[in-house]
């Protein structure tokens, strides 16, 4: 396909404004690109490729970490020489001020005789999307001695042979900043349409006649999301797609050495995950640097002879082995079948305790000093998830088996998964993951598939509550068996003048009663409560007992629900212990009034 119709219609495409109409443009952009293969140079080339990535603003799919590495200031300079001898590179940038927008800088000079005599010259035709492709690969693997003027040359001779949208086009592509307002979801959709839908498709059914209608099934835009997941590269999906179709789409599967997008979670509590999963797996949440690890062993196997190092990528797949070699030693020495983990690397002291997540911001990028820093800050990688191992795909595997898998390749660095279903089990091993210095933990559903990329409900960060309640103990009751010399239980109220207890409520007059709290209390804090309330109690009935209102205690919850159990009309969902209030009196403890805001009721 030749660059100047792709930069031509690329910006009609950018010029639609439904979705539809765009996701539709960009499919008859591809059907064109994918049927306009050619002969070029060496051989046949194949454009469609080369066109989606060029769409997606990038020259190499996003698993490979090559860029091309040119800077605004190059590319100008490169701009002022194709533009002749009377421009310079900060006549290019007063421009670039004027007009905010490298393309539209670059479309605005004249290249065109100079274009014209390059072409003569070297006898050349117009560009091809593929000859730009070809030329900008060449460039980013430049290196060395004198790279960075070579590759000024490169985009000097492109930008001479470029119309205005061409050169426009390019400039945006080196620089990153295509916004042709084409999405990854619409080029999905796009690959899906231009060859995966049926001819005629909902079309047929559709009454309105001029409404336009994306025709791809369901099932066919899935294969393509489910082949995007684990290539993570949007040329070879588009082809696989026109070539085999779905059923060639659903043979494209992990390969060891090429990263994916890493799953991601949302915030949520713990009752939110106990009441979508029932079983939740509750993993410690590890405070440092998402690392996917990638390693084929040489010797792993028939036909495997020739294996892959271990190989270290961040969460946006940037390779960063290079800076982490203790973790590349500590898997080659560990593992003997082909992998892919995705975990995180933490900062550690001298004692293996976890260090705050800007120590390991000091190792995880760098490309010098990189034995100096090693000595400086020791790390630790834990392995949360197994999504290769032994020639085996497990992303549709459930996390338990993952897990299973992922203790058999290597067992010493795979993070425990403890199972709980409720609030108060997670609250427990949220407690340990924090005494043990960590962030706090993740919830995860048991049951659920690895989805790259994707920003689910299937893995829960745990939301820290985010108000507490300073609330009046009012009451308490003896505890059971080892703790029968202690008060186990308090019962907890707020301030309410408006309040007009019945005979039953145990609140003096003026408090409200919002729930019970027994948890999170050590041993030391419940001696510590029962010596200070102890002399104040006025009245005791069996093992229950009344205070005078004088204790103010913060108390988290998960959330705060009506309720006809208290007397506020309210109670607190498992409410936990934080501390004594010894800055607060009662009159400062919080009222009614919060506790229905809080509740969302005002
Ligand atoms: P956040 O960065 O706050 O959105 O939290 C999600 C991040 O926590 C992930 O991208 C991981 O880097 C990190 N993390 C730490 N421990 C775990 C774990 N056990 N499972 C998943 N992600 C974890």
């Amino acid at each position: 396909m030749e660059f100047a119709a792709l930069a031509e219609r690329a910006e009609g495409v950018a010029a639609n404004d439904g979705d539809i109409e765009t996701t539709l443009a960009v499919a008859e952009l591809l059907a064109d690109a994918g049927a306009a293969g050619g002969v070029e140079g060496d051989g046949p080339t194949d454009d469609l490729p080369v066109v989606v990535r060029f769409l997606l603003g990038r020259v190499f799919p996003a698993h490979d970490t090559r860029t091309l590495d040119v800077g605004p200031a190059r590319c100008r300079e490169a701009i002022a020489r194709a533009a002749g001898p009377n421009v310079s590179a900060a006549d290019v940038e007063d421009r670039l001020a004027e007009r905010g927008e490298i393309g539209a800088v670059a479309a605005a000079y004249d290249f065109g005789g100079q274009r014209g005599l390059a072409a003569f010259g070297s006898g050349r035709d117009a560009l091809t999307a593929a000859a730009v492709d070809e030329a900008l690969r060449g460039l980013a693997a430049e290196s060395g001695d004198g790279s960075e003027s070579r590759k000024e040359d490169a985009l000097f001779g492109l930008f001479t042979r470029c119309s205005p949208s061409e050169a426009a086009f390019l400039a945006r592509l080196v620089l990153g900043e295509m916004r042709l307002g084409v999405g990854e979801g619409t080029v999905r959709d796009a690959i899906a349409e231009a060859f995966l839908a049926s001819p005629g498709g909902s079309e047929a059914e559709s009454d309105a006649e001029d409404e336009p209608e994306l025709r791809a099934s369901a099932e066919a835009v899935a294969a393509v999301e489910r082949a995007l997941q684990v290539t993570n590269d949007y040329g070879r999906v588009a082809v696989r797609a026109r070539d085999e179709g779905t059923a060639g789409l659903r043979g494209e599967s992990l390969r060891v050495g090429r990263p994916v997008q890493a799953m991601l979670a949302q915030a949520g509590t713990a009752v939110d995950a106990v009441d979508s999963f029932g079983e939740v797996a509750v993993e410690t949440k590890f405070d440092g640097a998402r690392v996917q690890v990638h390693y084929a062993p040489a010797d792993a196997g028939p036909g495997r002879t020739e294996g892959l190092g271990p190989r270290l990528y961040s969460r946006n797949m940037d390779d960063v082995t290079g800076a982490l070699p203790e973790i590349v030693e500590y898997v080659a020495d560990r593992v003997d079948v082909p992998i892919i983990l995705d975990g995180e690397v933490v900062a550690v002291d001298d004692d293996g305790d976890p260090l705050p997540f800007q120590e390991v911001l000091r190792r995880f990028r760098r490309k010098h000093d990189v034995d100096r820093m090693r000595d400086a800050v020791s790390l630790r990688f834990h392995a949360f998830d197994c999504l290769h191992a032994d020639g085996d795909d497990l992303l549709d595997r459930p996390l338990r088996d993952r897990h299973d898998r992922l203790r058999a390749v290597l067992s010493d660095a795979a993070a425990d998964l403890t199972l709980a279903d409720d609030p108060e089990a997670v609250a427990a091993e949220e407690r340990a993951a924090l005494d043990a210095g960590h962030e706090g933990v993740m919830l995860k559903n048991p049951e659920a598939a690895y989805t790259p990329g994707d920003r689910g409900r299937d893995w829960l960060k745990r939301k820290p509550d985010v108000e507490t309640l300073d609330a009046v103990v009012v009451g308490a009751e003896w505890g059971e068996g080892r703790r029968a010399e202690l008060f186990g239980t308090f019962l907890l109220a707020v301030r309410a003048d408006d309040t007009d207890p019945d005979g039953d409520d145990p609140a003096p007059a003026g408090y409200a009663t919002v729930g019970k709290v027994a948890t999170g209390i050590t041993d030391e804090a419940l001696a510590d409560l029962t010596e200070r309330l102890e002399p104040q109690v006025v009245d005791e009935a069996g093992t229950t007992v009344a205070f005078d209102p004088e204790l103010v205690v913060e108390v988290g919850y998960e959330e705060i629900q009506t309720s006809p159990t208290y007397s506020a009309g309210y109670a607190l969902r498992f409410p936990r212990f934080v501390g004594v209030r010894e800055d607060k009196g009662v009159d400062d403890a919080d009222s009614l009034a919060r506790v229905r805001r809080l509740a969302g009721e005002e």
